[in-house]
């Protein structure tokens, strides 16, 4: 292993590839960072900051470059099950608000952050092959947009390529909980629709949509309907948006006096875990964790890996721990705090009306601004569903209602 040009070669260069590259590099790491994607670059995503994403920037120095963007910052999240609306503040004294940035102006800052920490970023870059030698992955190969084909060699590579993650691909880890598609989303973008501050979503029967600000005064509308439903409503997508929006007869009423500004871009994820390490190789964000987006968790998810998994090669590198035991802390953590939040936005991505339990809960909640602020926290991906929907506290809400 002497001779490896590279610590660590990371593939993917978005929200886990590149700061897993700049907290490797900050901790004095010889790092290679590649992406197919020339920055800033968009990606087919929505892209809610939540608190928790929002504290990790700021921790690594950034978050001031992202308000230097003129983000419109989001303190409030409401949530209108129809009957009622529960609105409550998201944040922490840490983090007080969650930011909407577009992917061409976050994915570019972070792309930049690794390069000022001194890893090497090769955009423009296609990995081709994951090299595996004597069962151990030994290197990548790989070829800029001139076509030369180059191979890279490494201690670790990280897969940090996304959901069609080519080094899980070629290493071929276990999967865990795994659940199919649940839902469809589809997005566009549009102007004259102001939010003054606030994310706000819509739950209805088999529907559920949801909007917020972002970059340039536009304002982002998600919705969705089940995966079942997603052959019938592809040929008119945008006719079956907007009724779906009518759901909501007030909001509706504002999208009608909003412009479009965007085409329409959809899509459907599947559900899982996998293994996020192994002889050479380690996954972060969606190429080792992924969950459905109607809980708009897997930015921050994304940072939480790249800190974790860079921490566990830092120790592993600099010999303080052995790579197994490091990575296994990397993959219990990672486990520990988002399964959770991984089993209620599955049960949320179903867009099955809630049981009978949690409507009497939500209706509790609802009015008590202690309780609906713990409940945005809970949706931020602040506190844990199994702390809110503890015995304990979900007894102590319903008394107090
Ligand atoms: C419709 C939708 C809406 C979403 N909304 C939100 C939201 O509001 N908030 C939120 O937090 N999350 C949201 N998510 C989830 C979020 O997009 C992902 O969790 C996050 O982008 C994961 O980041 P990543 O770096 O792991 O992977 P990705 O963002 O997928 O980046 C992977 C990178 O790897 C590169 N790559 C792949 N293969 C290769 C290769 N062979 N060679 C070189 N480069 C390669 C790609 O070019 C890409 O740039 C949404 C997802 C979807 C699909």
């Amino acid at each position: 292993m002497a001779d490896n040009r590279y610590d660590a070669i990371v593939v993917g260069a978005r929200c886990a590839g590149s700061p897993t590259a700049m907290l490797l590099a900050r901790r004095g790491h010889k790092v290679l960072v590649v992406d197919r994607a020339t920055f800033p670059s968009d990606t087919v995503s929505t892209h809610l900051l939540h608190p928790p994403g929002v504290a990790s920037l700021r921790r690594w120095g950034l978050l001031e470059r992202l308000e230097a963007t003129g983000c419109p910052p989001i303190d409030t999240y409401a949530f209108d099950f129809g009957p009622f609306t529960i609105s409550g503040a998201p944040g922490t004294d840490d983090a007080p608000v969650a930011y909407g940035p577009r992917r061409t102006v976050l994915d570019k800052l972070l792309v930049d952050a690794a390069a000022e920490a001194g890893a090497e970023v090769r955009e423009g870059f296609t990995v081709s092959e994951v090299v595996v030698e004597d069962g151990r992955v030994s290197a990548v190969r790989g070829h800029g947009r001139q076509g030369r084909t180059v191979t890279e060699h490494a201690r670790v590579v990280v897969g940090a390529d996304g959901r069609h993650s080519s080094v899980a691909r070629a290493v071929g880890p276990e999967r865990y909980h795994e659940r199919p598609q649940l839902l469809c989303g589809y997005y566009t973008y549009w102007s004259g629709l102001p939010m003054e501050g606030r994310f706000e979503t819509w739950v209805r029967p088999d529907r559920g949509f949801a909007a917020w600000p972002t970059h340039d005064d536009l304002t982002l509308v998600i919705g969705g309907w089940p995966y079942a439903e997603l052959e019938a409503n592809r040929d008119d997508v945008e006719g079956n948006y907007l009724a779906m929006l009518e759901m909501a007869p007030a909001f509706a009423e504002r999208v009608r006096a909003a412009t479009r500004e965007e085409r329409f871009v959809g899509t459907a994820v599947p559900n899982y875990f996998r293994k996020p390490y192994g002889p050479g190789w380690a996954l972060v964000g969606d190429a080792g964790y992924n969950k459905d987006f109607i809980t708009a968790q897997g930015m921050h998810d994304a940072f939480r890996d790249a800190e974790l998994c860079a921490t566990a090669l830092d120790e592993a590198f600099s010999g303080a721990r052995s790579f197994d035991a490091a990575m296994a802390d990397y993959q219990l953590t990672r486990d520990r705090r988002v399964l959770p939040m991984y089993e209620l936005t599955c049960e949320l991505a179903t867009l099955e009306p809630p049981p009978p339990e949690l409507r009497q809960l939500l209706g509790a909640v609802h009015g008590n601004q202690e309780a609906m602020d713990a409940f945005a926290r809970v949706m931020a991906g602040v506190t844990s569903p199994a702390e809110f929907f503890s015995e304990q506290n979900v007894g102590r809400i319903l008394a107090s209602a």
